[in-house]
């Protein structure tokens, strides 16, 4: 009786989960739909083409968050923390001027290495600038959303912070469990996942929030010591 329980309650999470999915890759796609439909009607192509490029890595970043969730091993590099976060800065800036945010960035060079798979760091740093939009509503104020990075002692340290609607401490207890999420859609999986990923690499991830005034995560990604 007890594994039918638990059965039930798998079952349950998988319907949930991939409701979440169905909706998140629905959203985008039918974006994609109503904008090449447009470009064909006007024949106004490049007018369409970022949207469609931005609402398409969407999708593909949904798909790599749940192909993620089941990796085991993940392949790691020696290489420049900076680089990392540079690479990021051209789709940062898109999403954030497709959403009407406000972007600042501040990257310091380090002069040390770390040890890290370039493609998980940045889904990680997507998720939360995903999060940050989902989390701005419709205030007046401007949408802001920064990102600080500098080496501290033996690590380089990445500060996100956005001005959105913040989380209560209901929902900061329960930050972290996977599949928590407090959107009509939402998979839940975004959060923990950023976490997996970066204490895979050693590091730390922290998220402070207020309600009503905003939410910052602090993570770090340990350098590799002087001796290797
Ligand atoms: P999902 O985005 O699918 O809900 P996540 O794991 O990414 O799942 O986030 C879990 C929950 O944490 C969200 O539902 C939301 O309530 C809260 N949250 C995460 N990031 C933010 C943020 N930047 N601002 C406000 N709330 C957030
Ligand atoms: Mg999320």
């Amino acid at each position: 009786f007890e594994h039918l329980l638990t059965f039930h309650h798998q079952m349950e999470a998988v319907s949930h989960i991939a409701a979440g999915v169905a909706h998140e890759l629905r959203n985008p796609l039918s974006v994609i739909k109503g904008f090449m439909q447009l470009a064909k009607l006007t024949g106004d192509h490049e007018k369409y083409y970022d949207t469609v490029i931005s609402e398409l890595n969407r999708m593909n970043s949904i798909i790599e968050d749940f192909l993620s969730v089941s990796r085991k091993k993940i392949d790691r590099k020696k290489q420049s923390p900076a680089h990392i976060m540079e690479s990021l800065i051209e789709i940062m800036k898109a999403e954030c001027l497709l959403h009407d945010v406000e972007l600042t960035l501040n990257i310091e060079e380090a002069d040390r290495h770390v040890y890290a798979n370039e493609s998980m760091v940045k889904q990680v740093m997507l998720n939360l600038l995903r999060n940050s939009i989902e989390a701005y509503g419709g205030s007046n104020t401007a949408r802001k959303f920064s990102i600080h990075a500098a080496a501290c002692d033996s690590v380089y340290r990445v500060i996100i912070s956005d001005n959105g609607k913040g989380m209560p401490d209901e929902v900061l207890e329960q930050l972290g469990k996977p599949f928590f999420t407090t959107k009509e859609s939402g998979t839940g999986i975004g959060i923990p996942l950023c976490k997996k990923i970066i204490e895979d690499h050693g590091g730390e991830f922290i998220i402070e929030s207020k309600l009503s005034v905003g939410t910052t995560v602090s993570l770090t990604l340990p350098f590799i010591p002087p001796s290797n």
